[in-house]
């Protein structure tokens, strides 16, 4: 008897990575920063490579909090 087995793959579904500027989703491959919240410190925020570089603002999506 054979037990089919599906075996799903999570690509870190609890720690999404999507840019937190641009709000598209990081390659695993992409060289993103992540760091947290400066003001609240609850809320990990990921920058994208492209807006690191850019200097495109962030906005923390839980106290609001904008920074460089
Ligand atoms: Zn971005
Ligand atoms: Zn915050």
């Amino acid at each position: 008897m054979a037990i089919a087995v599906t075996k799903i793959v999570l690509y870190e579904i609890a720690g999404a990575r999507i840019c937190s500027s641009c709000k598209k989703p990081i390659a695993p491959d992409e060289k993103a920063v992540s760091f947290r919240c400066p003001n609240c410190g609850a809320v990990t925020i990921w920058r994208c490579y492209k807006c690191r570089t850019m200097g495109v603002p962030y906005k923390c999506p839980n106290c609001g909090f904008e920074g460089p």
